[in-house]
């Protein structure tokens, strides 16, 4: 019989919020504590946040109550900010309306499950950190939506004097960096619900608006294979959205954003989608990271008492074959992966208190989905290749069965209705200021110690 244990999750993501479900099932009150830490009250949805960019869905149907969803945790609200193995301790900055607060707070843990996802993937380009907008957060998602309204607002407003043509090509014309599929969903989307609400606007013709998806690699949605990429290009293309592949962001100077190939393009819209790196808190700890990711074992487990899962941890991707010369592959950053890691996470930690028995995480890939706005996506559900409407009615039925919770569905399935048979949104709320959607401020990316400032742990 062993005394009562504080469980400590870090992180209300896909992970956390399944590894807790599953620990409320299995653990009874007299055997654990639950507390749950994260900087928002809720999971966010992140599949569908370029459907809230796209004015489709509401950004709170794709906020899932985390007080709801695990009626037995204790939810703090705050950041972690560092983990002390040694004390089994970790500091949390209390958190007010997603921004950092200066209060602190140590809480000691029993076990400690790591799931603090990943943050947006930036690279050193003069001024992308000043002005590209990430698609991360609900925050971030809802601010381009509005931002892209209000281009259009202020472009509308502009006299028809040819001293106004600079300023109303710039605002008209919209740059998203990373052609995976958030970036790709975000474009396909919000030009096609701009291009519906052109004739709103009584001076300029939405589909004037320039639109340029760009990246550094060869192809567009290369999860997804040659022929759906092959099949999402076309599409964008068809749109009129300028695709250019092989290139990337050189600098942003002011309104003008700077490409590799020498080209320099008038804009006020930087949307960046160029990949994830885990949270900044992994490299805190001294402890073995991939890549950023925190090193664990094949049951996902990093130390004696601790855990990890999700996008901040490499977790052995055991349904790969090990190649010959090289180490096992990890598991791609996904909900799809996240959400059961958390549950297999839940069950490990529960065996280390003598209920059950720990196993290590084994899923094979159910494929992935890319909604291109309309009646058309890509699909590859189980390695069968979809596209158009069959595709569609794939990836929001996966959506739909993936949402964590009945009341999120239903409001988010309703969202879907609504906007099939009702006009288009075109609303601003401008509820955050521009300062408070950069990476840096919605994401908290800065507010870790540095890793040089903390000891290896032997
Ligand atoms: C736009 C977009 C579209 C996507 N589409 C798909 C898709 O179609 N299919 C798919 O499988 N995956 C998709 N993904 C990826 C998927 O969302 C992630 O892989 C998944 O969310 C990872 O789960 P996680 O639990 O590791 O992290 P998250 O779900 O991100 O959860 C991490 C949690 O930790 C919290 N947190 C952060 N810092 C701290 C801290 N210091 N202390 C405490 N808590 C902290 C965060 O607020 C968050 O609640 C998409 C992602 C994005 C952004």
């Amino acid at each position: 019989m062993v005394d009562r244990q504080r469980v400590v999750i870090v992180g209300g993501g896909f992970t956390g919020l399944y590894a807790g479900k599953k620990l409320e099932k299995l653990l009874p009150a007299s055997t654990a504590e639950l507390v749950i830490v994260s900087p928002t009250d809720h999971l966010t949805y992140s599949p569908l946040l370029p459907d809230v960019t796209a004015s489709v869905i509401e950004p709170r149907h794709v906020a899932v109550s985390l007080r709801q969803a695990l009626p037995k945790h204790k939810l703090v609200v705050g950041h972690t900010t560092s983990v002390d193995v040694e004390a089994k301790t970790i500091t949390i900055s209390r958190s007010e309306r997603g921004q950092v607060e200066q209060g602190t707070q140590v809480l000691s843990y029993d076990k400690l499950i790591l799931a603090p996802g990943s943050v947006t993937r930036r690279f050193p380009i003069p001024g992308v950190a000043e002005s590209a907008r990430g698609v991360k957060t609900i925050t971030e998602a809802a601010f381009v939506r509005d931002h892209l309204i209000a281009q259009l607002d202020a472009a509308d407003a502009l006299p028809d004097d040819p001293r106004f043509d600079a300023e109303r090509a710039e605002r008209m014309t919209v740059v998203a960096v990373g052609a995976g599929y958030t970036g790709t969903e975000i474009v396909a989307q919000t030009q096609r619900w701009l291009t519906r609400v052109a004739d709103r606007y009584s001076r300029i013709d939405v589909k004037d608006v320039r639109w340029l998806l760009i990246d550094v690699a060869p192809a567009v949605l290369p999860e997804l294979g040659p022929r759906l990429g092959q099949y999402a290009l076309s599409a964008l293309k068809g749109r009129g959205i300028d695709v250019r592949l092989g290139v990337s962001v050189a600098s942003v100077e002011g309104n003008v954003i700077n490409l590799t190939d020498g080209a320099a393009i008038p804009s006020r819209t930087l949307i960046w989608g160029a990949g994830i790196v885990a949270n900044p808190l992994m490299a805190t700890l001294g402890l073995p990271l991939d890549r950023g990711r925190l090193v664990v074992d094949a049951q996902m487990r990093v130390a004696e008492d601790i855990w990890a899962a999700g996008d901040a941890a490499a977790v052995p991707d055991l349904a790969k074959p090990k190649p010959a010369d090289g180490p096992q592959p990890v598991t791609p950053p996904t909900a799809q992966h996240a959400q059961r890691q958390g549950t297999q996470v839940g069950k490990n930690v529960a065996a280390s208190f003598g209920i059950g028995v720990a196993k290590d995480y084994v899923h094979k890939d159910l494929g992935l989905v890319a909604d291109l706005g309309g009646t058309t996506a890509v699909a590859k559900p189980l390695g069968i290749e979809l596209t158009g409407f069959p595709a569609k009615i794939v990836a929001r039925g996966y959506h739909l069965y993936a949402l964590p919770a009945m009341s999120n569905r239903i409001r988010v399935l309703t969202d879907w209705a609504l906007h099939a048979v009702l006009p288009p949104q075109s609303v601003a709320i401008n509820a955050t200021r521009p300062e408070d959607a950069l990476i840096t401020t919605a994401q908290n990316t800065e507010i870790y110690p540095k890793a040089e400032d903390k000891p290896k742990v032997g």
